[in-house]
């Protein structure tokens, strides 16, 4: 039977790398939600809508609409027809986006839209607050962990070649990230009391796979 797959953890973790990966082995679909806030990010951004302005954020998650496709090398994000994957990814999202995860709007609004697409099961989400507020009854529950410095070398080498941040500012960057993400009113970034730890830092990505896919056929 097919389950649901709940991957949460600090920034950098591995979370949508490894959830790609398992969704791939068992079939399943994969959901980045990180995506998904970043797509909101990106898109008050652009409507220079501040993140403490919840009557303007709520005008904005009335119409949204995102669309997540599942591609080569990940998958394609789309906010009302416009293809936003890279747009996403930007340093300037990247340092906004806690702060619009943390209004309860956006929150309830994209909370919504996760249910609606793990309903019918067989989906990998990946996220901060899947095992422990979205889908407290997924099967499986991942808490998925490294150190920060271990995060920021991964980012790190993800960058370079796109924007050229030094190793220490990135450090301070997703621990920065990891506090906000932690210290939120609403759906904190926590461990879901029956969630299994894997701290991947002296993992392979291959390892970590293997571990949920065994996990989740037991
Ligand atoms: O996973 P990623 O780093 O792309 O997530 C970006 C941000 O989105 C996180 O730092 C967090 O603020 C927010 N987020 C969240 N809840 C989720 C997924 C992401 O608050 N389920």
């Amino acid at each position: 039977d097919r389950i649901n797959i709940a991957i949460d953890g600090p920034a950098g973790a591995g979370k949508s790398t490894v959830a790609r990966l398992v969704a791939g082995q068992l079939g399943y679909v994969y959901i980045d939600t990180g995506a998904m806030y970043r797509a909101v990010t990106y898109s008050a951004q652009r409507l220079a809508i501040a993140a403490n302005e919840q009557e303007q954020l709520g005008k904005l998650m009335k119409d949204i609409r995102i669309r997540l496709e599942p591609g080569e090398s990940g998958q394609s994000v789309f906010v009302d027809d416009e293809e936003v994957t890279d747009k996403i990814r930007s340093l300037d999202v990247t340092r906004q986006v806690s702060h619009f995860a943390a209004s309860g709007i956006v929150r309830e609004v994209l909370g919504r839209m996760q249910r609606e697409l793990a309903e019918r099961k067989g989906v990998v989400m990946d996220g901060r607050d899947i095992g422990s507020h979205v889908l407290p009854n997924a099967e499986l529950k991942i808490f998925l962990t490294a150190s920060v410095r271990e995060r920021a070398s991964r980012r790190h080498r993800e960058l370079s070649g796109v924007d050229v941040v030094p190793l220490e500012q990135l450090e301070a960057e997703i621990a920065e990230r990891d506090r906000l993400d932690a210290s939120r009113e609403i759906a904190p970034l926590i461990q879901a009391s029956d969630a299994i730890e894997l701290d991947s830092s002296g993992m392979t990505i291959d390892e970590v796979v293997a571990t949920i896919v065994r996990l989740s056929r037991t």
